[in-house]
């Protein structure tokens, strides 16, 4: 290593980091300010290999071992898990940029599915029926599928990983995370917490890589299900390619969310949700909201203070306390960002405020070679543009007037996406018709992104979701077991 500050980030596999056989690498970056601060290892096949190999021998014993001891190894990682949560945040916001205070309710989400896999026993129960017919009893049972893969995306290095590796392991299974190489570190600190909480080696493998690992996870034949979170078109080739492979597959996608906000409205929580869900983590959730629908005269009405509030946002270092949006996680993604905003611009959608605008410097010392950019508010959008049509996947908000609900309903209804919603209103009638007839996986009522909790699951509909489980909750424990009668 020339440079002494660039930190190797390695795979773990058995319960050992390894740089593995493959030489490719890649640069890991602190979006703040530019700098190199990591040299991410990115498996082939061969290391795919030895992971999958050590998965699949720690297999027996670990689907052995009783549920409640099982779920004691969890309890134990949780106690870890809340002494080292801000060290954890800290390396998120190193990472991937956002502001500390947002990484800290990335690892707490997180950590309430881990809560939830100490449930084990009682999720694992079977069902029992007696004398189904004379002196025959009938009793269905779930047990786990084996070596099972996840891979994740960039945007929420913590607690996407937890969405999937806390209940596949309590439920019995021995797992490989293929993380973002973005943001690879997390990765190397939850191993080390499991290993201390006495998870046997090789229960847990983190291999670090791009396509090329995501290819042999998919095509090896001891990998037995791949849970994918991603952007569509990725979500799409995993599922499609995971299934021609014979693997059970659940590869949640991209998102366009829409806030309807109808006349009746509380317009000042409105405008916080509003403010909140789009530039929060700089749009770079799934559940941003980036597309506010406004019924009526409320885009008259709100317009002004909107405009106020997001040239008034706090864009600042996320270590920096007073930060309510960090910087965009690449140099890459800054561009795809700016171009974007170039386009709603000869679309013909009326531009309020422009975030290309905003200069480093301002975000804190240090930070002018970061990867910065305002909050952009676009009005007068049309669901013919692609700024309406595509995912972003940063802090745009795209407003669209509509004269009524039914028409909020309907084009909501029509967008490709369905990951998230939500409708601000006062009418319990207009709340409960919303909730109803909207296509749409998660929706929230007054809420700004209505993410479900622990034991309820996570997953969208139309092409944010390939398959048909969703991610954790009862619907995680099905989909990392298989049913025996
Ligand atoms: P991405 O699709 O680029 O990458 C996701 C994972 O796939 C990473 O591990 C990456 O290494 C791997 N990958 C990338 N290109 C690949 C290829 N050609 N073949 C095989 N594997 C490949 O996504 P991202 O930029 O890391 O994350 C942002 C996206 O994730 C957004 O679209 C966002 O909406 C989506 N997301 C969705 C949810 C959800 O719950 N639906 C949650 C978080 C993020």
């Amino acid at each position: 290593m020339s440079d002494s500050n660039i930190t190797t980030i390695p795979h773990v596999i058995n319960g050992m980091a390894t740089t593995g056989t493959s030489t490719r690498r890649q640069n890991v970056t602190n979006p703040a300010t530019g700098a190199v601060t990591g040299s991410v290892c990115l498996a082939n096949s061969a290391d795919v290999d030895a992971a999958v190999a050590a998965a699949k021998a720690a297999f027996p014993a670990w689907s052995n071992t009783p549920p409640l001891r099982r779920a004691r190894v969890m309890f134990k990682f949780l106690e870890l898990l809340n002494q080292r949560r801000d060290d954890l945040a800290r390396i998120i916001t190193a990472e991937h940029g956002k502001v500390f205070t947002d990484a800290q309710g990335e690892v707490a989400r997180g950590i309430d599915i881990v809560e939830f896999a100490t449930g084990i026993p009682q999720l694992l129960k079977g069902d029992y029926t007696e004398q189904v017919a004379t002196g025959i009893d009938n009793w269905t049972l779930r047990q786990p599928l084996g070596v099972v893969a996840g891979i994740t995306p960039f945007n929420f290095p913590v607690m996407v990983p937890m969405w999937m590796f806390p209940v596949a392991i309590a439920a019995g299974n021995t797992f490989i995370l293929k993380p973002s190489p973005t943001d690879p570190t997390p990765s190397l600190m939850m191993a080390d917490l499991l290993k201390q909480a006495g998870l046997p080696d090789g229960v847990f493998n983190v291999v670090q890589g791009d396509k090329e690992a995501v290819d042999a996870l998919l095509e090896h034949p001891d990998v037995k299900a791949v849970s994918f979170v991603g952007s569509t078109p990725i979500a799409n080739y995993i599922y499609e390619t995971g299934a021609h492979h014979g693997k059970r597959v659940q590869a949640l996608g991209g998102a366009k969310n829409h806030m309807v906000v109808m006349p009746d409205a509380d317009l000042e929580q409105s405008l916080d949700a509003l403010i909140g869900a789009a530039y929060g983590s700089a749009g770079e959730r799934c559940m941003a909201i980036s597309v506010a629908v406004l019924v009526g005269d409320v885009a008259d009405k709100i317009m002004p203070k909107l405009i106020e509030r997001t040239r008034a946002l706090k864009v600042l270092n996320g270590e920096n306390l007073a930060a309510e949006m960090g910087p965009i996680v690449t140099q890459q993604a800054h561009e795809r960002i700016t171009d974007y905003i170039a386009q709603g611009e000869s679309e013909g959608a009326k531009l309020l405020v422009d975030g290309r605008g905003f200069q480093a410097a301002q975000a804190g010392a240090g930070c002018e070679q970061g990867f910065w950019m305002g909050g952009t508010l676009f009005d007068h959008v049309t669901t013919d543009m692609r700024i309406y049509k595509e995912e972003i996947f940063g802090p745009v908000l795209a407003c669209v007037r509509v004269p009524d609900f039914a028409t909020a309903v309907q084009i909501i209804n029509d967008h490709e996406f369905g990951n998230g919603v939500s409708c601000f209103t006062r009418d319990g009638n207009v709340a409960r018709e919303f909730s109803r007839r909207i296509q749409v996986g998660m929706v929230g009522i007054n809420v700004p992104i209505p993410v479900p909790m622990a034991w309820h699951g996570f997953g969208g509909w139309k092409r944010s979701l390939f398959g048909d489980m969703h991610a954790y909750g009862e619907e995680g424990v099905r989909f990392y077991t298989r049913q025996k009668s």
